[in-house]
């Protein structure tokens, strides 16, 4: 059996801690998230926008890039962005018994703590599959597993840059929205250098989620 954060009805029905798809009772604060960092090239200039514009965030990192580039993620949270884990390899947790997941996770849980002196991080596992067994055992743990409400859609490289920031401006994230976005590539560094001023112009606060426990 597998999750998919679409399947909304079915998270609804678990604790509230376990799975998180909205910020915190922080009011009007959107919640900006980056996976598959951190990145050589994409993710410093993302760290220098989000600067400028006094905008947190989160950063779901996977463990074998945090062992190649230690100094973007000491940087990440030097600025004060959240550092969740996103596994180690990045293979998709479809394919993988539990005690394999769970290595996935632990492995980078160790690297992540390094930078942030936390023993346990908030997870987004790999294309947002979650098997029964791995939800399990963060349910027994305690632990909590971060999803999104607002999917940028910026992996889809086949829609037209125009048609992604006009879908970004049109219907932006609203309050307590979880954004999705990839730090790996340059297409939502791109569209935010557009759209962070003008949304930071309308009033848009961003914060960092909550950090794992
Ligand atoms: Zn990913």
């Amino acid at each position: 059996m597998s999750w998919k954060p679409s399947k909304n009805d079915l998270l609804g029905l678990l604790p509230d801690r376990l799975v998180l798809t909205r910020g915190g009772a922080a009011g009007q604060a959107r919640y900006l998230s980056f996976d598959d960092g951190p990145d050589p090239v994409h993710t410093e200039p993302l760290l220098d926008l989000l600067a400028r514009h006094d905008a947190k965030a989160s950063f779901f990192l996977v463990g074998k890039k945090i062992e190649k580039h230690p100094d973007i993620v000491r940087r990440i949270v030097a600025d004060g962005h959240m550092i969740g884990n996103h596994s180690y390899s990045h293979w998709s947790f479809t394919h993988m018994n539990l005690q394999k997941q769970l290595d996935e996770v632990h492995r980078t849980d160790a690297l992540l703590s390094k930078f942030d002196r936390r023993d346990h991080h908030a997870m987004r596992p790999p294309h947002g599959y979650v098997g029964a067994g791995l939800m399990l055992h963060f349910a027994i743990k305690r632990r909590s597993f971060i999803y999104w409400s607002y999917d940028s859609l910026d992996y889809q490289v086949d829609m037209a840059r125009e048609h992604f920031i006009r879908r970004l401006r049109e219907q932006p994230p609203g309050p307590g929205d979880i954004v999705l976005m990839h730090d790996d590539n340059a297409r939502a560094l791109d569209a935010l250098e557009i759209l962070l001023p003008e949304w930071r112009r309308s009033g848009f606060h961003f914060r960092a989620l909550p950090a794992g426990d």
